[in-house]
């Protein structure tokens, strides 16, 4: 039986969780739980400018939204630098790595020539086999790796294919810095082996670290983990994701209102396919997640799809569990907090009302909260432009005529709308002609979700006052 999958997630804490990185963790999370394995999670924080609390925090906070777990404790590179130094004493007394005496400035015009002559950038091999005795005194040597001069090292990706590297390419890089940090690679190999990492799985951009990782592997006779390097995502440009295309971080999708699941979903279809399946839940994409469905050319990233399937999400939410999610959004967008704090259990059971209504017109939780608005609203409500138009167009005398059908009916949608129809029917008004001024003057604007709604979650005495206000305007 073979040892079962172990994945981790390695995440630079640089102030907020990707939106790659998170496509990244969500494949390392689907293929443990489908495999019933585990994910580990490991903060690379040897950055220690920009490893901070908060950026760590950040990394964590974005994964939970996402509603993604690890197992046991993250843990962090920087802590386990010590491990990684004696791994770089170990390579360096089997003649594997050797003591490099290079001064900034000899680096530099190393690359200075190798530029000159157009040349790709590499370390010459100065000390390679130089003997150490002619070390100049004072300078505190590097330590790089002896990597294979010749040949070739071959990396067999579960995404890419068989992807194979001229070692001439590779040159001998630093494992450990002057100053005794190690380097990125050498941590990387001592941690995944450490930690009994089978599959690593990340961004097609650390292809060539996957490489000189190999080489270090097989210095210290280690099994190599299985490799998945996934393609890169672009914006809806077809360029790498980047700033300018808007949100890179996580955390600034929950607050443009999107749910996690939908998110969720979404992500997993940023490169990954079951069939044409589109719409899946987290338990379906567990179930039907491998490697093999992972496509080796880059996805767009398109925020209509993401925003058409947040949408297809809210309205197959229940109304509970949709309203927590709209509570537990409310401290992450502007102006939410203070709707939070308005919201006591009378205003949660008239959301919760509201609900069916409000979910069926939005797309995302900032949608909702604008169409919510009209709850919150105090008298006399202000009227936006669009509204005082209506009311100005004609809203005024349709009001006059239907207010005393309102105060008439039974207070209930159904209820409302029997009347408010029955009004239309007998009197030759259109019903849009008397919905848009009643909407005018019970929320301020021009859109809102169905009127009969609006008039029952809002109940008959405010309504009625509500209208009464909108009269008085005119
Ligand atoms: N820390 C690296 C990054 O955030 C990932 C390293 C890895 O997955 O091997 O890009």
């Amino acid at each position: 039986m073979s040892s079962s999958v172990i994945t981790r997630f390695a995440p630079s804490p640089t102030g907020f969780l990707h939106i790659g990185g998170g496509r990244t963790a969500l494949f390392n999370w689907a293929f443990a739980r489908k495999t019933k394995g585990k994910m580990l999670l490991r903060i690379e924080d040897t950055d220690r400018e920009r490893s901070t609390p908060e950026a760590v925090a950040a990394i964590l906070d974005g994964l939970t939204w996402l509603g993604l777990d690890w197992d046991g404790e993250a843990e962090s590179q920087f802590s386990r630098a010590s491990r990684h130094r004696e791994v770089a004493e170990i390579l360096l007394a089997r003649g594997l790595a050797y003591r490099c005496y290079c001064t900034p400035q000899e680096l530099q015009q190393m690359r200075e020539r190798a530029e000159a002559e157009k040349r790709p950038v590499r370390y010459d091999g100065t000390w390679r086999d130089r003997d150490p005795a002619s070390a100049p005194a004072g300078v505190r040597p590097a330590i790089r790796f002896k990597a294979p001069q010749d040949g070739e090292t071959v990396i067999d990706d579960h995404v890419m294919g068989r992807v194979v590297f001229q070692n001439k390419e590779l040159d001998d890089l630093i494992i450990l810095r002057s100053d005794g940090n190690p380097t990125y690679n050498l941590s990387v190999v001592v941690d995944d082996h450490d930690m009994g990492v089978t599959h690593i799985i990340r961004g097609v951009d650390h292809l060539t670290n996957a490489a000189r990782q190999t080489q270090i592997y097989r210095a210290m006779s280690w099994t190599v983990p299985d490799m998945a390097h996934i393609p890169l995502i672009h914006g809806p440009d077809g360029a790498k994701l980047s700033k300018r295309h808007g949100a890179l971080g996580v955390e600034a999708y929950r607050a443009m209102g999107y749910l996690p699941e939908a998110m969720r979903n979404y992500l997993a279809r940023l490169g990954w396919s079951h069939g044409d399946d589109e719409i899946f839940s987290t338990r379906q994409m567990i179930d039907w997640f491998g490697l093999d469905g992972i496509g080796k050319s880059p996805s767009r990233f398109d925020f209509v799809k993401l925003e058409n399937l947040n949408g297809h999400y809210m309205r197959h939410t229940d109304d509970e569990t949709l309203l927590q999610a709209f509570l537990a959004f409310l401290p992450h967008v502007a102006g939410g907090p203070e709707m939070l704090a308005r919201i006591d259990d009378a205003m949660r059971a008239k959301l919760k009302r509201a609900m069916p209504g409000l979910k069926e017109r939005a797309k995302t939780l900032v949608d909702l909260m604008k169409s919510a608005q009209y709850l919150f609203a105090q008298r006399p409500l202000a009227l936006d432009d669009k509204a005082r138009q209506i009311m100005a167009d004609g809203g005024v005398a349709a009001l006059q005529g239907l207010l005393p059908v309102l105060t008439g009916a039974d207070w209930t949608a159904q209820g409302l709308e029997t009347a408010v129809k029955a009004y239309a029917e007998a009197s030759g008004a259109k019903l849009g002609k008397l919905a848009q001024p009643l909407r005018a003057v019970l929320t301020g604007t021009n859109t809102s979700p169905g009127i009969f709604d609006v008039l029952d979650v809002l109940g008959r005495e405010e309504s009625l006052k509500r209208i009464e206000d909108g009269l008085k305007l005119s």
